[in-house]
C-alpha cells in the first residue's frame, strides 16, 4: 500500500462556489483567479471544473499556454503581464490579455503590429503601493495606448489593499472616480473579499480567487458564513498509536508533556506535504470523524494528535488535517496564517486526486 497522504479536490465544490459568486455579482463577468496552480488545487482540474467561468486570470505565460492548448478559448488574463518584450509574440499568438502595470510595458507594447490587437488591462495603483501606474500618469498612458494600433480592447483595473478589513475599498474607490474619464472605462476591480462584502466594486470583470476555493477571505470567518464549500480536503491515516505516561514528551523538542496517561495517534502527514510547522499543539484535527487537536511540533513527514476523547481511533483511522469538516481558515489561523498559504503550500509529492461523490 502507497502512503495514505493524499489531497482529494471537489469539482462540485469549485462549481458551487462559482454560482456563490454569479449571486453575489450577477450582471458582472467571471475571470477565476487561478493562479499558484489554482491556489493548489490543480490548474487543469481546476479550469475545467470553472469552465462556466468568463475567463481566467493567472501569472505565468507557460501555463496560460497551457490552457489554450487544452481548449480554452475565453479570457485568459496574466496579471502581472509580461516580463520581456520577446514574450509578446507569444501573447498575441494565444490571444493572451497582459495587464499593463508600468510605463516599460507600455512602451514595449509600441513595438507590436497593428495587426496584434492585443487586449490589455491597464492596471493603477489606488494604493495598494505594489503593482499599478501612478494615477497621475494614467491620463497619458491612456492616450498612448488608444494611439497604439497594435493594442485592442482596454479595461481599468486596480486592486484593494483591505477589502476585507476595516479600511475598507471606499478610499481606493475614491482614487479611481478621479481619473479623468473614469466612467467611460471597462472595469475590472473586485477580489472575493469585494464580491463578498462591497457591491459598488462590482461592474465589469470581478476576479474571485479563494472564495471559489471555498474558504473566506475575511479574517476569523470561514467560508461556510458564506455559503461557500471547501474544495480541498487534505487527508492522511494514523500510522501509529503511542500511550504515554505523565511526564512523557512528544517529538522534537518536547512543546508537548502529558500531565496524565493519555494515548497519541502519529499521522503520516507534516511539513513536507505542506501541512504547517507553526501549528501549535492543539490546532483542529479531524480523527476518526471526530474533532481533537494536535500535539507536540509537527515534524517533515509526521505530527501526533490527541485520542484521549477518540477512543475508537486505531492505526488505519481516518485523519482530515483540513477541508471537509475542518476549515483551512481554523488550521490557518492556529497557525499564524492565512488559508491561501495552506492551500497553495500543498506540495508537490502529495498525490491530488478528483473526489469521489
Ligand atoms: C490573487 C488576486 C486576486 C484574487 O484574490 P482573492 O483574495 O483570492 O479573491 C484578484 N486580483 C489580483 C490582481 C490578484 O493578484
Amino acid at each position: 500500500m502507497s502512503r495514505p497522504t493524499f489531497a482529494s479536490i471537489d469539482s462540485a465544490a469549485l462549481k458551487h462556489n462559482l454560482a456563490v459568486v454569479r449571486r453575489h455579482a450577477p450582471r458582472s463577468e467571471v475571470m477565476a483567479v487561478i493562479k499558484a496552480n489554482a491556489y493548489g488545487h490543480g490548474l487543469l482540474r481546476a479550469a475545467a471544473a470553472l469552465s462556466a467561468a468568463d475567463g481566467y486570470a493567472l501569472l505565468e505565460l507557460e501555463e496560460a499556454v497551457r490552457l489554450r492548448e487544452a481548449g480554452v478559448r475565453s479570457r485568459i488574463v496574466l496579471l502581472e503581464g509580461f516580463f520581456e518584450p520577446g514574450e509578446l509574440a507569444v501573447l498575441v499568438e494565444h490571444r493572451l490579455a497582459p495587464v499593463v502595470h508600468c510605463l516599460d510595458q507600455v512602451a514595449a507594447l509600441e513595438a507590436l503590429p497593428a495587426s496584434a490587437k492585443l487586449d490589455v488591462l491597464l492596471k493603477v495603483n489606488t494604493g495598494m503601493n505594489r503593482l499599478g501606474l501612478a494615477p497621475g500618469d494614467y491620463a497619458g498612458v491612456l492616450e498612448r495606448l488608444r494611439r497604439n494600433p497594435g493594442v485592442g480592447a482596454i479595461t481599468l483595473m486596480t486592486h484593494f489593499a483591505d477589502a476585507d478589513g476595516e479600511r475598507g475599498v471606499a478610499w481606493q474607490m475614491e482614487r479611481l472616480r478621479q481619473l479623468p474619464g473614469w466612467g467611460a472605462m471597462p472595469l475590472s476591480l473586485a477580489n472575493s473579499a469585494a464580491i463578498l462584502r462591497h457591491p459598488e466594486t462590482h461592474a465589469g470583470w470581478v476576479r474571485p480567487g479563494i472564495m471559489l476555493y471555498g474558504c473566506s477571505p475575511f479574517p476569523g470567518e470561514t467560508g461556510e458564513a458564506s455559503g461557500l464549500k471547501p474544495a480541498m480536503t487534505l487527508e492522511s491515516r494514523l500510522i501509529a498509536v503511542q500511550d504515554l505516561r505523565p511526564g512523557d514528551t512528544v517529538g522534537y523538542g518536547g512543546m508537548f508533556r502529558a500531565e496524565r496517561p493519555m494515548r497519541i495517534g502519529v499521522v503520516a502527514c507534516g511539513y513536507a506535504d505542506g501541512y504547517p510547522r507553526h501549528a501549535p499543539n492543539g490546532t483542529p484535527v479531524r480523527v476518526a470523524d471526530r474533532m481533537t487537536g494536535t500535539v507536540g511540533r509537527v515534524s517533515m513527514d509526521l505530527l501526533c494528535v490527541d485520542l484521549t476523547d477518540v477512543a475508537e481511533a486505531r492505526p488505519g483511522s481516518r485523519v482530515v488535517l483540513w477541508g471537509e469538516g475542518v476549515p483551512a481558515e481554523r488550521v490557518a489561523e492556529a497557525a499564524g496564517t492565512v488559508s491561501y498559504q495552506l492551500l497553495c503550500a500543498l506540495a508537490p509529492r502529495v498525490p491530488v486526486r478528483e473526489r469521489a461523490q
